[in-house]
């Protein structure tokens, strides 16, 4: 094995790792995005209850209301005959007239209130039905994505370890710089290690002189001793090339 073939076969393995990382930041996002969908039908829901939980509200303080109303027209007809004046009898009448007034209104209003539960619960009932149908879906898929997003971790951490298996060739004191080349640049170039085709680099296809092409075969007959092997870099892009 050259210095390349190392190379190369810890290439195609930070080629695999690199798959794997993508997919490990990307799952996260696509949940979120699955969630996201659902968000509309959700808080149409939360909505459509809290409408109903408030008409429920209404109805029974308008009947409380209603309630404590009866009991002080009550307590004033109970008092009314022992009313000494005419002027004491008017004023009770009047108060009795004004509290009948307000039942009425209340009564009728809590009619009124009690007649939109009935069609509110029916939007809500409805909104339920949307949002249990849309979550079912996401479920389905978020349950998905997250065995995916669990497969592809356990894939990543093993391809991490056997990462290391690929550098042990290479971290050598021969070959060595060729290694710290390869892991500075693969941050920023990928792919690091690149064939020439027709002095042609295949990474940034810009065209090299012929002397580079030479270099290259230099590199590779002196595969079986790395010590005197060079750095064969693109002018360009850096890249090594053979
Ligand atoms: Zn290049």
């Amino acid at each position: 094995m050259s210095v390349i073939d190392d190379l190369a076969a810890l290439q195609d393995h930070d080629g695999i790792i690199r798959e794997l990382e993508q997919q490990v930041n990307d799952i996260p996002i696509r949940r979120n995005q699955e969630l996201e969908k659902i968000k509309v039908e959700q808080e149409d829901y939360e909505r459509a209850k809290e409408v109903v939980q408030t008409l429920r509200t209404e109805v029974t303080r308008g009947e409380l209301y209603s309630a404590e109303l009866k009991e002080t027209i009550q307590k004033f007809r109970i008092q009314t005959p022992s009313l000494k004046t005419q002027a004491a009898l008017d004023a009770m009448m009047s108060q009795i007239s004004k509290a009948e007034g307000d039942l009425k209104a209340a009564e009728n209003s809590v009619i009124e209130t009690h007649l939109k539960i009935e069609p509110a619960e029916k939007y809500a009932e409805e909104c339920r039905l949307r949002y249990e149908e849309a979550k079912a879906e996401v479920d389905e898929y978020i349950a998905d994505l997250d065995a995916r997003f669990a497969e592809v971790k356990a894939k990543l951490d093993k391809a991490n370890k056997e990462r290391l298996e690929k550098i042990r060739p290479l971290n050598v004191p021969a070959t060595k710089k060729f290694l710290m080349y390869y892991e500075r640049l693969r941050k920023n170039r990928w792919p690091v290690v690149i064939k020439l085709v027709d002095n042609v680099c295949m990474g940034c296809h810009m065209e090299l002189p012929p002397a580079k092409q030479q270099d290259a075969r230099k590199n590779t007959a002196l595969a079986n001793d790395p010590g005197k092997m060079a750095i064969v870099a693109c002018d360009f892009c850096g890249r090594i090339v053979y």
